[in-house]
């Protein structure tokens, strides 16, 4: 359903297709913002709530009944809970917990205006004189229908739909010509720079044709090429004849949204007629002005009346460009309205959106679910996509700490109490059954997750009681609890719920997610195209399995713009970095680095398995080469503290660099020609082999018959391929790479490096193609 999406069919400038919902947002919402009513139910109990009042109808009821008309320029589709013919009644059935006396009235108008657009629609398609309307409020904690009912005549709402509708036609207007100019001056546009880098061109390439192909894409693509220009401009080339309505441009942190913002500022200054919109989305936490207040109108001044300031709003945001988080701030600023929302707002009235991955693939993604509620066609373009299988499993994770319950239980409102010991007592039930400090459960453990679904709905219904924001202690506790819930509820082979025992600290309960694919998936799938791009995405099938793309995902691996003349690569295969050879290893591995520095003096980078291992390096070395000038990274760097340590990289220092494979400086730094010519790397990367490691490989070889590979190898030595690529930064760069290990050697790991290293390529990437 479309809310703005352009008609794919007769004539796409002049039909504008919305959904139902979203005309009567735009037209219907007033007043405060409130989200006391979120988080409402969850999907699945909103469906079983549905399912439950929709199963004591009658034998001719029908349900999630599709309907829709025009008016002007807009078509005006949606789906109607249900419809009663034997009592000419249409419903729309909303499930809610708590009080419903509490339930804001403009949520109420909103449900009304829905409810009496599709009796429109109905009485229009039928030629029903009149009908029957029913709002059917469902307790999802008490299992209570309460049922407001009217009977309206078709001229009555006749008359109702056309007045939703002339409030939204002039927006609708404005949103078709822009659409129609931005698509116009995209079929024109051209490259912003002369010409494409080395490699880029290849990147673009393949990124249009899965545009026109409609598949995902995995593209490995080395530094250095323009990977970001390289990638918005040809998913913005193929948007008009793809009728894409938006791109995600999804980044893991915040420097590589600014690279996006950047690209997309070259590509528009370049095309001064290309009237594009572009959003960044920041995090509530990054974007709120008053932390501290809860969202609604008795709480924060900018939900006060939110929705009555939204419309002037959303009209001055439209016309900033580029709508990064400070012009975004400034607009909701000078209009009283809070940024965080109305960046949400904007996301439906972008083309262009840069945010985090969660925005796309998390399980409340708003991205998501609007693409979702609006049948957008959406191209998805995520950077630095190496970090996808962590930050994605992140996502579908949660841990339940038996300390926080203890702070929440002593923060918590006095109603509330009860239901905690409950918890508390379920728990020492759980942690009484095994005995052993790390165990796996065969089950999620029912009794206490009943206890912790308790626990939710007391406190969601508190907060629809109160004005007041919850005890931050609690409110942790409170969102633990709700996520071990939700993803209890999708609980499968993907995850596992393990428990661990700590005398010290005590337990903590998990919801481990291990395999993304589940979750992933369905956001492939709706997505038009996919497109996947990092240096380190090797070997495909890896990221392709475990992230639960298509299978007719395609696989590059982008030429370097480097060439192997710029790089020297030594394996010491002669010293083993194994936990056990450890100490034998410093004192080679010190010598090493100081005959490296003797011959050719610079700055480097040298890459440990751990802090340990780096300090009885560091201190060997200092011992034994005091001369040389060292710094070591700490274990809990601040920001400046992480500057400090960069800033003794300059183009004429010398020293030696201490650091942590995986760490803050083993991947995102640039550190061009003689900032960095070499690079130590004493270690494989392997992740430790632990009592989780070995659940995930089990898993791993359960799902994918690869349980090693894709537990330690690939990710190990995708770590180091990041580590080793601060060498070369520049077609001028020169530098010198030591993988230091005897397992450097093994064809398999060598299969997983650079080609244009100069090493034997390996046969893993061909098997994605
Ligand atoms: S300013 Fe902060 S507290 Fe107020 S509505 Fe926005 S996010 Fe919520």
């Amino acid at each position: 359903m479309g809310a703005t999406s352009l008609s794919a069919a007769d004539n796409p400038v002049t039909t504008y297709v919305v959904a139902v919902r979203a005309l009567c947002e735009f037209t219907a919402k007033v007043g405060d913002l409130d989200l006391r009513f979120t988080p409402s139910p969850t999907a699945r109990e909103g469906i079983a709530g549905h399912g439950i009042v929709t199963s004591g109808r009658g034998a001719n009821y029908q349900a999630e009944l599709s309907l829709c008309g025009d008016f002007g320029p807009l078509h005006v589709r949606g789906r109607a809970d249900g419809y009663d013919p034997d009592q000419n009644l249409i419903e729309e059935i909303k499930t809610h917990r708590g009080d419903l006396a509490r339930l804001p009235d403009n949520h109420r108008q909103l449900h009304w205006a829905q409810l009496r657009v599709y009796g429109h629609l109905l009485c229009a398609a039928r030629g029903l004189a009149e009908v029957n309307l029913a709002l059917v409020y469902f307790d999802i904690g008490t299992q209570q229908q309460t049922v407001l009912r009217e009977t309206r005549c078709s001229t009555d709402l006749a008359a109702l739909f056309d007045d939703q509708c002339n409030r939204f036609v002039a927006w609708a207007a404005q949103e078709l010509a822009h659409r129609s100019a931005r698509d116009a001056a995209l079929t024109t546009l051209r490259f912003p720079h002369p010409d494409f880098r080395i490699g880029q061109r290849q990147l673009a390439e393949n990124i249009f044709k899965a545009q026109i192909s409609g598949r995902c894409l995995l593209a490995q693509a080395p530094t250095g090429i323009g990977k970001t220009v390289g990638s918005l401009f040809p998913a913005l080339k193929a948007a008009p004849a793809h009728r894409l309505d938006k791109i995600f441009f999804l980044a893991a942190k915040t420097p590589g949204r600014q690279l996006a913002l950047d690209a997309a500022a070259t590509i528009t200054a370049a095309a001064p007629a290309l009237p594009l919109r572009v959003l960044e989305l920041a995090s509530r936490d990054k974007s709120c002005e008053h932390p501290g207040k809860a969202c609604h109108g008795e709480s924060c001044p900018m939900a006060r009346g939110f929705y009555d300031r939204l419309p002037a709003a959303r009209r001055a945001a439209l016309g900033v460009r580029v709508l990064d988080r400070a012009a975004l701030r400034a607009v909701a600023l000078a209009h009283g309205v809070c940024p965080y929302y109305l960046g949400s707002e904007m996301a439906r009235w972008s083309d262009v959106i840069v945010g985090d991955y969660n925005y796309y693939f998390d399980g409340g993604a708003l991205l998501y679910s609007l693409a979702q509620a609006n049948g957008w066609r959406v191209s998805v373009l995520v950077d630095e996509a190496h970090n996808m299988v962590s930050r994605a499993r992140a996502m579908y994770s949660c841990e339940l700490d038996r300390s926080a319950l203890k702070a929440a239980r002593a923060a918590a409102p006095a109603p509330l109490q009860k239901v905690l010991d409950k918890v508390g007592r379920r728990w020492s039930a759980l942690a009484k059954t095994g005995s052993a400090t790390y165990q796996v459960l065969p089950q999620l453990p029912d009794k206490l997750l009943v206890a912790l679904q308790a626990t939710v709905v007391a406190t969601t219904e508190i907060l629809v009681e109160s004005a007041a924001p919850l005890d931050p202690a609690f409110q942790r506790f409170y969102f633990d609890a709700l996520q071990f819930t939700r993803l209890a509820e999708s609980f499968g082979a993907h995850s596992l719920c393990d428990l661990h025992l700590d005398e010290r600290l005590g337990s903590t309960l998990s919801i481990r997610n291990i395999v993304p694919a589940h979750y992933l998936a369905p956001r492939f799938a709706l997505a038009h195209s996919t497109t996947l791009f990092s240096a380190t995405l090797s070997p495909g099938m890896y990221y392709k399995d475990t992230l639960g793309m298509p299978a007719t995902t395609g696989w590059i691996d982008v030429a370097s713009p480097f060439k192997s003349s710029q790089l020297v690569v030594k394996v010491i295969d002669k010293i083993s970095t194994r936990y056990q050879h450890r100490a034998a290893s410093c004192a080679p591995i010190a010598a090493l680095m100081a005959r490296q520095y003797a011959d050719s003096p610079g700055n480097y980078l040298a890459f440990f398995s751990s802090f340990d291992y780096l300090e009885q390096v560091a201190s060997l070395f200092a011992e034994r080469h005091p001369g040389i000038p060292v710094w070591l990274q700490a274990r809990r760097m601040n920001e400046s503290e992480r500057a400090d340590f960069l800033a003794q990289f300059t183009a004429d220092g010398h020293g030696i660099g201490f650091a942590v494979l995986g760490g803050a400086f083993s991947e995102g730094i640039d550190l061009i020609g003689a900032r960095l010519i070499g690079a130590f790397v004493a270690t494989l990367g392997l992740p430790q082999i632990n009592p989780v490691n070995e659940q995930v490989r089990l898993r791993m070889q359960a799902a994918f018959g690869a349980g090693y590979d894709y537990t330690y190898l690939y990710p190990g030595i995708q770590k180091v391929v990041q580590a080793a690529g601060r060498v070369i930064r520049s077609e001028t760069d020169r530098g010198v790479i030591y993988l230091i290990d005897d397992r450097f050697a093994q064809p398999a790991v060598r299969a997983l490096l650079p080609r244009w290293w100069g090493l034997e390529p390996g046969p893993l990437d061909a098997a994605v193609a």
